[in-house]
């Protein structure tokens, strides 16, 4: 029998994991996924993503007095085979001697469903995920991309009632990946499948994710919505995580921020406020007869096609980084005035 398809709500209740060795791989971690929501893990390597995502896919249990509950539930002890989630890895886990069409529609086969409908099924999913006239190849006649078209292909055709996909993007090359990354976006979005995504890569994350757990040392560092997680940072590891953030060191006073390279006006700035942070969209180039809060010298220019990646010096430990999409050429060592928007400027 494959599943209803009926997307699940997916509760982790005081869920830590100490593996045999010793190592501690998750604090106790409670988390709530709503039906449908696509959930993305985000952190740095080894701290604790893959492990959650095996304790709710059920090929890892959790320590004792952690619970696993789907739509209220309890599946803690459940194998894998009885939860009724897809998966999708990395390394494609694809069957090297069964073709394409083979490969999808293998669960189907497996839970003894009648030839005609796998064969419906199988066309279906092809289709969905644009690999019909790829149906008869075998696997290692793939490419990437392809391989993993097929890993979501047949993660779906059972009608799982959750989608766990466990960096499926990272052993592809950049133009490749945001081409799927946009299919498992649209994909996650007409199956309304609640779907739960792991990955190292903040752009993914950002643009897959309803809510983004943020993951430190087996610890949740920041849950929230992409644009919370990116404007307000709950803390440093997260503000740093997550795109890049400038800094400035200096002292507030009167609604002024003042440091090495000038002062910048900021009325709400906290009087404790030794530094400030705000990300390179918050911070201009001035124009010519602009006012301008801060004096720099460009110590790098990338000229990326759309824009120009600056990296100014003023004085801080690091260089400040400023997009500029203007038509013109930067020169090192060039005078700079720059101009910040005060409604980016965070504290932590
Ligand atoms: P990555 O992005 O590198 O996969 P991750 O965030 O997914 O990292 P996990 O794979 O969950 O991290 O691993 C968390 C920690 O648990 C790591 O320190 C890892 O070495 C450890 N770990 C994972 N599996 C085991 C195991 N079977 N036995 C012992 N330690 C393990």
């Amino acid at each position: 029998m494959t599943g209803t398809g009926k997307p699940v709500s997916i509760a982790l209740a005081n869920c830590a994991k100490t593996f045999a060795d010793g190592t501690r791989a998750l604090e106790p971690l409670d988390l709530a996924i709503h039906a449908g929501e696509t959930v993305v893990f985000l952190g740095p390597s080894g701290c604790g993503k893959t492990t959650t995502l095996r304790i709710i896919a059920g090929l890892e249990e959790p320590d004792a007095g952690g619970k696993v509950l789907f739509d209220g539930v309890d599946v803690t002890h459940l194998p894998i085979e009885q939860r009724n989630v897809g998966m999708v890895f990395q390394s494609y886990a694809l069957f090297p001697n069964m073709t394409v069409a083979g490969n999808v529609g293998y669960g189907l086969r497996i839970r003894k469903v009648p030839d005609a409908q796998v064969k419906a099924r199988v066309s279906e999913m092809l289709a969905m995920m644009q690999i019909t006239r790829l149906a008869d190849r075998r696997i290692d006649q793939l490419s990437g991309g392809q391989r993993q078209r097929v890993a979501l292909a047949r993660a779906i055709a059972v009608r799982p009632r959750a989608l766990l996909l466990d960096e499926p993007l990272t052993a592809l090359d950049a133009k490749l990946r945001d081409t799927l990354r946009l299919d498992i976006d649209s994909l996650l979005r007409s199956l309304g499948i609640t779907a739960i995504y792991v990955t190292h890569d903040q752009a993914e994350a950002m643009a897959l994710g309803d809510r983004i757990v943020v993951m430190e040392h087996g610890r949740v560092a920041q849950i929230g919505k992409p644009r919370e997680i990116y404007q307000r940072p709950a803390t440093r590891f997260v503000a740093d995580f997550i795109g890049t953030m400038n800094r400035l060191t200096g002292t507030a006073r009167d609604g002024v921020f003042r440091c090495k390279a000038g002062a910048v006006a900021w009325p709400e700035a906290p009087a404790t406020a030794t530094e400030i942070l705000f990300r390179p969209e918050d911070i201009r180039v001035a124009g010519s007869g602009e006012a301008a809060s801060l004096q720099g010298t460009v110590a790098s220019a990338f000229f990326l096609g759309d824009r120009t990646r600056l990296f100014v010096d003023v004085g801080e430990e690091r260089p400040l980084v400023i997009e500029s999409t203007a038509r013109r050429d930067f020169q090192h060592g060039e005078a700079v005035g720059l101009a910040i928007d005060p409604r980016g400027l965070l504290v932590l």
